[in-house]
């Protein structure tokens, strides 16, 4: 396949995907002739209801799920706090929450303000990672107590791509009857995922990870698991969701589920052997490089890559001017330079988490690609690194 603009190498899709020309094409008439409300009456309007209803199809399909286990939200954040806060009205005298310390905000940030919010009336074990980003199930195995309403755990990390044994850890929360949801925004479309055989109870996506558009997200409820709804409204979403349905980016993203389940074998199999090719030509160009996160345990597009003594931002910001996109693992708060949560649960060095640069490839990447990203890159360390007061090279 092309790349997505012959300019601008985009490596940046576990922050948002091009959203796939056979997903426009599937979504143009729901922005055009038919904008029925999928809930009226006529005719017009039930038309739109059913291609709703095929997209629904879709997605479980790509799930190993029911149509009916999926509700359409408005996107991966929705999904998120709707499991969580469901589980703790279902229990409403179960106060503890498990989670780990390297989730996306979406899920960390909800677990920080049920504490800070409610004056500390939930208690939140938040599980470590070790150096390679995996967790200690010794570790969760104690944690889980009759007191835990549910155990929130990301399935991959959206920094690192570790992906975590939530087959398993949903197994062990189901022995002692807790519930159990999945952060699965960043695994759908990347990894098999049967969920017939599993006993996650509520999973999160977002369309906008897996070349659907922005603003399109589901939460999948497991048949027979007791739920509260979030958006309280109208009776769409068999009364799970309030609100009129999102038709188009709806149809869309089953379009997207659709591509992803034909393909996905084939075509991650192809942006793998490119991300390695990235990875270990990076790691033997740039001195002073190495790669955060499990070596194997690891989504097949994702190559989170630290280059010592330098600035992420910086880094960033010479990749720009050759039109390359990424992101880097430090963000800009509150006017401190602050290494990412991830990086830090992981014990990564201050002066590699500092530099820590996320590659994220597509099926739209090519290895002309590739190959120019490994071409520009250790220049641009070394050109920075003369510029360290720390680089002693
Ligand atoms: N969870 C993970 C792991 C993510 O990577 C993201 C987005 O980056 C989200 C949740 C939030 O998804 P959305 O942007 O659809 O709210």
């Amino acid at each position: 396949m092309a790349s997505a603009n012959p300019k601008t190498i985009y490596m940046d899709n576990n922050a948002t995907s091009r959203v796939a020309p056979e997903v426009v094409e599937a979504m143009m008439p729901y922005l055009t002739e038919s904008y029925g409300n999928p809930s009226s009456m006529h005719t017009f309007g039930g038309q739109v209801g059913e291609a709703v209803k095929t997209a629904r199809k879709k997605v479980a399909d790509l799930l190993g799920a029911d149509p009916e286990e999926i509700t359409f939200t408005s996107c991966g954040t929705e999904s998120d706090s709707t499991a969580i806060l469901s589980a703790l009205r279902t229990f409403p005298e179960k106060r503890h929450v498990i989670t780990t310390r390297v989730e996306h905000p979406a899920v960390k940030n909800l677990c920080d303000s049920l504490q800070t919010v409610t004056g500390h009336k939930y208690k939140v074990t938040r599980l470590k990672v070790d150096s390679e980003g995996m967790l200690d199930m010794a570790e969760y195995e104690a944690a889980l107590t009759d007191d835990t309403a549910i155990v929130s755990v990301m399935w991959a990390n959206n920094e690192t791509g570790v992906i975590f044994p939530v087959e398993e850890m949903a197994a062990m929360a189901k022995q002692r009857g807790i519930l159990f949801h999945t952060d699965a925004v960043q695994a759908v479309g990347k990894i098999d995922i049967d969920l017939a055989q599993l006993d996650i109870d509520f999973l999160s996506l977002s369309g906008h990870k897996l070349h659907a558009p922005k603003g399109i997200g589901v939460l999948y409820i497991k048949r027979g698991t007791l739920f509260v709804p979030f958006l309280t409204g109208g009776h769409q979403e068999s009364g799970r969701r309030g609100g009129t349905e999102n038709v188009a980016s709806i149809v869309g993203l089953g379009r997207a589920c659709e591509l992803a389940g034909e393909k996905m074998a084939e075509e991650n199999g192809r942006v793998k052997q490119l991300r390695d090719k990235l990875e270990e030509g990076l790691l033997a160009k740039v001195p002073k490089s190495m790669l955060n996160g499990h070596k194997t345990a690891r989504l097949p597009n994702t190559a989170n890559i630290s280059f010592e003594f330098v600035e992420g931002e910086a880094i960033l910001l010479h990749m720009n001017q050759h039109r390359i996109c990424a992101s880097s693992g430090s963000a800009c708060t509150s006017g401190s330079l602050e290494p990412s949560h991830v990086l830090r649960a992981m014990g990564v060095p201050f002066t590699a988490a500092h530099g820590s640069i996320r590659f994220s490839l597509s099926v739209y990447n090519t290895e002309e690609e590739v190959d120019f990203v490994i071409e520009k890159m250790p220049a641009i360390i070394a050109s920075l690194r003369k510029m360290s007061p720390f680089w002693k090279g």
